[in-house]
């Protein structure tokens, strides 16, 4: 008797017991012992990793520059939340720009 049948195309045997079991299967139907991944979807993927890789220098530089226009609306926005927080301290949009007047007032001296 053969040890071990030539496996059908589908089907794999299992390495412990040698029971004929479906290729997706993952696990053996007969003993339960899980059956050695194969390192097929890896290999496949190195096609893929080249569009991705371009796509993400591209990606890289879309960021970089993203980046340095948000520097410069963040530099903004953080003078405009200041201008936000002082018209919130001194109650009002006038009062504010009294202390603005104020400050540049004491830098004038200095
Ligand atoms: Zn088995």
């Amino acid at each position: 008797m053969a040890k071990t049948k030539a496996s059908k195309r589908g089907k794999k045997a299992c390495p412990n017991c040698g029971a004929l079991n479906a290729a997706r299967q993952k696990v053996c139907t007969k003993c339960q012992k899980p059956f050695p991944v194969k390192a097929t979807a890896s290999s496949n993927g190195s096609g893929k990793q080249k569009k991705t890789t371009r796509k993400a220098r591209r990606n890289v530089m879309a960021l970089s520059d993203a980046k340095r226009r948000f520097k410069t609306a963040s530099v903004m926005f953080s003078k405009i939340d200041a201008g936000l927080v002082l018209v919130q301290r001194a109650g009002s949009l006038d009062e504010a720009y009294q202390v603005l007047q104020t400050i540049e007032r004491i830098r004038g001296k200095e």
